[in-house]
């Protein structure tokens, strides 16, 4: 991508609104402009990203054995008077009349959505397990949206649900989901850290919070060091038994506030193991058996002719939170420093003098051979000041620069940085051509 036929307006000076790092450096970036409260649009810059991680989210779901579908926004009431909770959801809900007067919502989660799609398509134990998801956009009132995208009112979530005939099979799939979570954040280079949490209003008994520790989060976490520092699970079989991973992850303390037991903290965590920050919820898990397959009757047919009762969970990721999320934990004093696996170009190339026939040709020729090996390059070809540029390949904080200029070509070489180092070296243009493929 050329910059000169780029969409990515640039903020030089810092915006007001913006009160943590990664909302502020979003709005600088190009990458984010607000439409109304909680609601965004995602600029070409910032949609690569999300597209990045939407795909590794999708990668790792199916992996762990989950199948993709898409389920609409907007949902009718009906299912939600069936499960109890359209009365309970309270303000956070959008609701909406449609001509008929028919109640209806825009969704802000799909419990009722999936029970009353899979009660109607599943007959018999045959059909499961099952895990499906969708990477969809959920609508949800928050009282108070902030930070951007980080708590918005609109933003996209993947949501999974699980069926099983029996609350053991629906432990394995919880198990599933809790591993590849690991793995799934782990490839956007981020360490979450499996935190035991409240059900809230999706409800059950077991659930586990997927938190990254962050000044700016806004949960209050305690765990136990050792988490911290745990590598995510390699080679993962999702076929094999999956509760030792489980196990070991979860024998370490790690709450959040609203499970937090101050005693047992002290008792089972050293002092100087002992973490207590704050933390961003980017993923959350829960085991709920029977809360909606029960009064919306979602049954199948069991091995023994008679009618059983699904067990159920379900499992979000906040797509659209992650990338402020990434920024939270990856940036520095000059701008963002995106892990390779979601950057949205890999590679940025600077022009240090527009217009001299040499530097041209030498960027032009390095610009084509980068994209045909298949490199995502935004080629920095404006006429602005060398100063200027830098500037703005920090602030957007691709993965490498590669600087190209009349004086380095005169020796037949050019710069390559690091952003994430700032470690810089010359090489021919050769090289580094060998170096990024
Ligand atoms: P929070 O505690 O931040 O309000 P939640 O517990 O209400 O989140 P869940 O119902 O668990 O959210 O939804 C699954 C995931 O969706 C969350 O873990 C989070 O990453 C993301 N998410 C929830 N609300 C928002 C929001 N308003 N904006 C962006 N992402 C969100
Ligand atoms: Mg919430
Ligand atoms: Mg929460
Ligand atoms: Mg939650």
């Amino acid at each position: 991508m050329k910059l000169s036929r780029y969409f990515l307006p640039i903020l030089r000076d810092d915006p007001k609104e913006a009160e943590i790092v990664s909302h502020r450096l979003m709005l600088r970036a190009g990458m984010i402009r607000q439409a109304s409260a909680g609601i965004y649009v995602w600029l070409p810059f910032g949609f690569r990203v999300l597209k990045k991680i939407e795909q590794i989210v999708r990668e790792e779901q199916d992996r762990a054995g989950a199948i993709e579908l898409l389920m609409p926004t907007i949902q009718l009431a009906d299912i939600w008077r069936e499960s109890g909770r359209y009365d309970d959801y309270g303000q956070e809900m959008l609701r909406i009349e449609d001509r008929h007067g028919r109640d209806m919502l825009y969704g802000p989660t799909n419990e009722e959505q999936i029970t009353e799609l899979f009660r109607d398509s599943a007959k018999s134990y045959r059909d499961l397990p099952r895990i499906l998801y969708h990477i969809q956009w959920k609508f949800r009132d928050e009282v108070r949206p902030r930070f951007g995208v980080m708590r918005g009112r609109e933003f996209l979530m993947k949501d999974g649900y699980s069926f099983d005939l029996t609350a053991e099979d629906a432990r394995k799939s919880y198990n599933r989901m809790f591993v590849s979570y690991l793995r799934t954040f782990e490839r956007m280079g981020l360490t979450s850290i499996p935190m035991a949490a409240e059900t809230g209003p999706i409800g059950g008994d077991l659930s586990h919070e997927f938190i990254i520790l962050a000044d700016t989060g806004e949960s209050e976490v305690f765990c136990h060091r050792d988490l911290v520092e745990t590598p995510a699970p390699k080679d993962v079989d999702y076929d094999a038994d999956l509760s030792g991973i489980v196990e070991e992850w979860t024998s370490k303390y790690a709450a959040t506030s609203d499970m937090h037991d101050h005693a047992q903290f002290a008792r089972e965590v050293p002092e100087d193991k002992q973490v207590s920050a704050r933390g961003i919820e980017i993923g959350h898990i829960f085991y709920f058996g029977t809360k909606y397959s029960d009064p919306m009757r979602c049954r199948v047919q069991g091995p023994d002719g008679n009618l059983v009762t699904l067990h159920s969970g379900s499992y979000g990721i906040g797509v659209s939170r992650l990338p402020a999320a990434i920024i939270e934990a990856s940036h520095d004093d000059a701008g963002i420093v995106w892990p390779d696996t979601v950057a949205p170009f890999f590679v940025g190339l600077v022009n240090l003098k527009t217009g001299d026939a040499q530097t041209d040709a030498a960027c032009e020729d390095l610009y084509a051979k980068l994209r045909n090996a298949g490199l995502d390059v935004l080629y920095d070809d404006t006429d602005e000041r060398a100063g200027a540029k830098f500037a703005s390949m920090d602030l957007l904080g691709l993965p490498w620069q590669v600087i190209i200029g009349p004086k380095g070509l005169k020796s037949g070489e050019v710069e390559v940085k690091r952003r994430a180092t700032g470690e810089r070296s010359t090489m021919s243009p050769e090289e580094a051509l060998n170096m990024l493929v």
